[in-house]
């Protein structure tokens, strides 16, 4: 199928977040055999934001691009969870220095197309192949060829399909499962800062919780614009597109009677746009021989927790090291990253959706405990709110590997800016 290559040829179906974290990281570990497949033909991301947890701007940070991203990131002070009528501070969480230190890296607020150019700039936006969509993959104990729409086939020694929630490669390696959808809907839009100056909007995290639905909104573009989401019951809604426009009238609606800051945002809006939410079950195999998923197309989650791009980003960093750490049997490092990602994922997924129900819920008793033990642990235990979020923000990477790996992964030198081919 192949002549012999030196190193592994790594073909990628998706120049999404997770796709292009893959991509810069195997470069960065000095794979020089790399193909990104991308099917648009014009590469731009959404006009939304997207937060960074620290676990992934860890992962930023160690392939390089930390001065592209603080030029265009805000860092947050803190996650301030309010009530949807009185605004009631239901819980703080802070997200400034002291979440910094803690964790390695600051937690990020960033318009997805900066990151996604932080992210092509580094890797090279002539190494991304557009307008080439994946469309089926054979594989043999020699290689995997990949057949693209055009009818072109590329040859590869291993397929990372990154290509979304709805991933072609996902629907060959596990033949078929649609993706559930949720019942819900996120309305977005993203505000001048300065025509919501009115607002008094605090450099936090703003999540405000309500019956049935949540609002969230917080500064990105270096604090010109807010971004917002609000979650609500999707009604008959059920494209997934982060191009879909809506009425504002509409998202005033499902917010009427909430605090004046939701709604002025809401009013301070140009473009408003919907997307039903989907998501799937924890899946235990992502990995069959040479082709494995990554991201969305591995676990797929509501936004609930803020870390779906995050945990790609991760995978991206683990992938590579993986495929470092044992270059001659790529089998073997699909399966060694699949071991050290299914779980920690699953756990994310699953979180994502408690979190939603812990945010929508109606029942005035159990809302009335709910802030209860929040304010009790805020007064009684200042390690609580850390212990919570540990698992997730203080996630390395380069430890987890090299635990799995040992001297090979630990000897993976650490990615300098002159490492790219
Ligand atoms: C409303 C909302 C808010 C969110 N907020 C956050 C947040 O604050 N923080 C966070 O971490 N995450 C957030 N997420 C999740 C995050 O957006 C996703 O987890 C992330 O974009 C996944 O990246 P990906 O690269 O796996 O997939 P995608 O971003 O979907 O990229 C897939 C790429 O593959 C390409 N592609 C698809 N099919 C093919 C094919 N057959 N051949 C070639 N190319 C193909 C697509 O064009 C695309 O470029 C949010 C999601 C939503 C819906």
């Amino acid at each position: 199928m192949k002549a012999p290559h030196d190193q592994p040829r790594i073909l990628i179906a998706g120049a999404g977040i997770g796709g292009l974290t893959t991509a810069l990281a195997l470069r960065r570990l000095g794979f020089r055999h790399v193909e990104v497949l991308e099917q648009t033909a014009v590469l731009k991301e959404v006009g939304a934001g997207i937060q960074l947890g620290p676990n992934a701007v860890k992962v930023l940070h160690d392939l390089g691009i930390a001065p592209a991203l603080e030029a265009v990131a805000v860092a947050p002070l803190a996650t301030r969870s309010r009530d949807w009528a009185s605004g009631r501070t239901i819980r703080d969480f802070p997200l400034g220095p002291e979440c910094a230190q803690r964790y390695g890296a600051p937690y990020y607020h960033v318009h997805r197309a900066d990151l996604h150019n932080a992210l092509i700039d580094a890797y090279g936006r002539e190494n991304v192949r557009l307008a080439q969509r994946v469309k089926t993959y054979a594989q043999d104990a020699a290689g995997v060829s990949v057949v693209l729409e055009s009818g072109e086939t590329v040859e590869g020694d291993v397929l990372v399909g990154a290509d979304g929630v709805h991933s072609v490669v996902r629907g060959q390696l596990l033949e078929g499962q649609d993706p559930r959808f949720t019942g819900l809907l996120a309305w977005r839009g993203m505000a001048d800062a300065d025509r919501a100056r009115h607002l008094g909007i605090e450099k936090n995290v703003n999540a405000w919780w309500g019956p049935h639905r949540h609002f969230v909104n917080y500064y990105v573009s270096a604090g010109r614009r807010i971004n917002w989401i609000g979650i609500v019951p999707a009604g008959q809604w059920r494209l997934e597109s982060w191009s879909a426009r809506g009425d504002k009238a509409e998202v005033l609606k499902e917010f009427d009677g909430w605090h004046p800051i939701v709604r002025g945002l809401i009013e301070a809006t140009d473009d408003v746009f919907k997307w039903a939410l989907y998501d799937r079950d924890p899946w235990p195999v992502w990995t069959r021989g040479r082709v494995t998923l990554l991201g969305d197309a591995a676990h797929p989650m509501v936004p609930f927790l803020s870390q779906g791009g995050s945990q790609s980003i991760e995978d991206g960093l683990v992938l590579a090291l993986c495929l470092a750490g044992l270059p001659h049997d790529p089998a073997a490092a699909l399966k060694t990253y699949e071991e050290l990602r299914t779980g920690r994922t699953a756990r994310v997924q699953l979180g994502s959706r408690e979190a939603g129900r812990m945010f929508h819920q109606t029942d005035p008793l159990k809302k009335f405990m709910r802030n209860l033990k929040f304010r009790w642990a805020a007064l009684t235990n200042s390690q609580e709110k850390w212990r919570r979020v540990d698992w997730l923000y203080s996630y390395d990477c380069r430890e987890a590997v090299a635990a799995k790996l040992g001297a090979v992964s630990a000897s993976v030198p650490a990615p300098t800016a002159d490492s790219i081919a």
